[in-house]
């Protein structure tokens, strides 16, 4: 029992210029569990569902290697729901809705059989549900990893603080890093970051890769430069699922594996903004990733002469 995965299981509704979802299934824990059940399984899965999130949904997360176990089903309410509005910079979005539903009364429970794991990756969702599920670990997993975003920098920030002392990396887009950190210059936003608990910081900058950081050293990942981007919705989280997927089955905490796990989940992510929704994290083969994964190697592989 290696890997815990907690975060939104939801409904979103998506708008990109190139066209429009009705309710479909997202949430930042689903995304993830199909990213990184890629590279380990089973993933131990906490969430919360309403009635309607379909069972089919649920057989094809089963039928992936994904325990369930931790997933909570309350039949009389809704399940999260999210929509959001991309502009022609795909790197900006707007939410248009939040509806919190089962997740605002969330209480996660951390089953018996999922104690002792290894890794344990804090999906967006409420800092005190990430923090309830720390607090749940008999034994502290070897790395915590948590992801966050703006609306609970502006909603729930004391809580926030203070699972962030907790967690060994944290993961945020170049915006959020400016807002927690009230710093413009992400070098500086990332040592004020860092003071607040985290040892490692990933900085996420959509097309233009990903940062990490730790102490004085930085790390630079591209983004595989596509053609055509569909719906950059759960990339985040993709690259999450990539990133604690690699680490989990090299069972390698060091600074150099995770700037291997950074290329694996950017590799994630550009298969991810392909297709709508979760669409084309179903159909991905070994093969598929592998292939991508050579491609990151071409793509920042050269030979330099100094003069
Ligand atoms: P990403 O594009 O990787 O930032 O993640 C998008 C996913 O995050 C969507 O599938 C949403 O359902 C989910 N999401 C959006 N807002 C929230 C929130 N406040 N808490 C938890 N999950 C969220």
């Amino acid at each position: 029992m290696s890997l815990i995965v907690v975060g939104s299981m939801a409904f979103d509704a998506i708008e990109t210029p190139f066209g429009k979802s009705d309710k479909i299934v997202g949430g930042a824990a689903t995304y993830i569990a199909w990213s990184a059940s890629n590279f380990t399984q089973p993933i131990n899965q906490i969430s919360v569902v309403g009635g309607d999130f379909p069972q089919e949904e649920l057989d094809a997360l089963k039928a992936r290697g994904v325990n369930l176990e931790g997933v909570q089903i309350k039949k009389d309410e809704k399940s999260f729901f999210w929509s959001g509005k991309y502009h022609m910079d795909m790197n900006t979005r707007d939410t248009i809705e939040t509806q919190l539903n089962v997740l605002g009364t969330f209480q996660p429970v951390v089953p018996e059989s999922f104690q002792n794991a290894d890794f344990l990756m804090l999906g967006n969702l409420l800092p005190a549900v990430q923090m309830s599920v720390i607090e749940q670990m008999k034994v502290r997993p070897k790395l915590i990893v948590l992801d966050t975003m703006n609306f609970w920098m502006e909603t729930a920030m004391p809580d926030l603080e203070k699972v962030l002392k907790h967690v060994d990396v944290l993961m945020v887009n170049d915006s959020e890093a400016r807002q927690l950190s009230a710093q413009f210059s992400l070098v500086k936003a990332a040592k004020e970051i860092m003071k607040m608990g985290p040892k490692y910081l990933i900085i996420k900058k959509g097309e233009h890769g990903a940062l990490l950081f730790h102490g004085d050293q930085v790390f630079f990942a591209p983004a595989l430069p596509l053609e055509e981007v569909f719906d950059p919705t759960g990339a985040g989280d993709t690259f999450a699922g990539g990133f604690i997927g690699h680490i989990a089955r090299t069972k390698d905490i060091s600074f150099e594996n995770m700037k291997t796990a950074i290329i694996v989940g950017s590799a994630m992510a550009s298969f991810c903004v392909e297709k709508f929704g979760t669409l084309r994290l179903t159909e991905i083969s070994k093969q598929d990733i592998d292939d991508r994964i050579q491609e990151f190697v071409q793509l920042v592989n050269f030979d330099i002469a100094l003069v």
